[in-house]
């Protein structure tokens, strides 16, 4: 899988792609990243990228010439091929943008190529959106000084779902937000998750030593017994999400026995 990435910082990406996961997909060639400095598509002595805004205001505005010749210059197909058989993606980094969640960055995986305009200043000439890109991606809820960190986010998010990336096909599934196919679920194998989250957070995880400065591990984690670490840490799960993210319990896959669960719970605690 292709990322292209349209900034003015180019030195922002040295070295945020050097570790980990996306440092072996690079050199697994499993995916490849270009960085693109806009200023290489300007044309006048002091490579300008930048104006004031029509209608007045605050900040400088990205001018829309050099960011349609970036994205012409990658050779991706036109807006509207694109719209008919996208294999491709252009993006536009923006705090207007409909948020980036765990089901875009799925979305993403499936596409050969993706293309990213980090906004600076005030943001993008909105024309940029109209000529030649596919969508606007936030974030989060709060203004960011650039797309940068969010062109990292996105394609570190996208990457690691790719097939061979992360090594085993399962983790991806069995996480928070995880979609949790049940292609993935052996009832009968050890518990090594939920079993698919169904869109609730992850479990608590736990490693040596049993015991740290006096905190043991959860008994049942050492039973033994699968199906009593299973019920335990869907338990955890439920819980996990009702305090910190109530709102994903809307959208969950959730079975009798958990809906029972979480009855109890906010019964004890109102
Ligand atoms: N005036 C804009 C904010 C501009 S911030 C507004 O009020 O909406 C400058 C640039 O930072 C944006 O063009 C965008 O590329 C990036 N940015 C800021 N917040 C972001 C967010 N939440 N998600 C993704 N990109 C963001």
């Amino acid at each position: 899988m292709r990322f292209d990435i349209i900034t003015i910082f180019p030195n922002f990406f040295t070295g945020i792609f050097d570790n980990g996961v996306v440092k072996r997909a690079l050199a697994n060639g499993l995916i490849h990243v270009d960085v693109h400095d806009l200023r290489n598509f300007t044309h006048d002595r002091h490579r300008t990228v930048d104006d004031r805004p029509f209608g007045g205001g605050e900040g400088m505005v990205l001018k829309p010439e050099p960011l349609v010749e970036a994205v012409e210059s990658l050779g991706v197909p036109t807006k509207q091929e694109r719209e008919s058989h996208g294999r491709e993606t252009v993006v536009v980094l923006s705090a207007q943008g409909a948020r980036f969640t765990q089901a875009t960055a799925r979305e993403l995986a499936r596409l050969d190529r993706v293309v990213l305009i980090c906004g600076r200043y005030e943001g993008v000439d909105e024309r940029v959106n109209e000529l030649i890109c596919d969508r606007e991606l936030s974030i989060g809820d709060y203004v960011l000084s650039g797309g940068e960190l969010g062109t990292a986010v996105i394609i570190d998010a996208t990457m690691r779902l790719l097939p061979g990336v992360l090594g085993n096909e399962a983790s991806s599934a069995f996480e928070s937000f995880g979609h949790g196919d049940e292609h993935f679920a052996e009832k009968d194998g050890p518990p090594r998750s939920t079993h698919g989250s169904g869109g609730l957070l992850d479990y608590p995880h736990y490693t040596r030593p049993a015991e740290f400065r006096g905190l043991p591990v959860p008994e049942v984690l050492a039973s033994g017994d699968h199906a009593a670490i299973r019920k335990w840490r869907r338990e955890r799960a439920l819980e996990k999400t009702l305090r910190n993210r109530p709102d994903l319990l809307e959208n969950a896959e959730l079975s009798r026995e958990d809906r029972r669960f979480l009855e109890r719970l906010t019964r004890a605690k109102p």
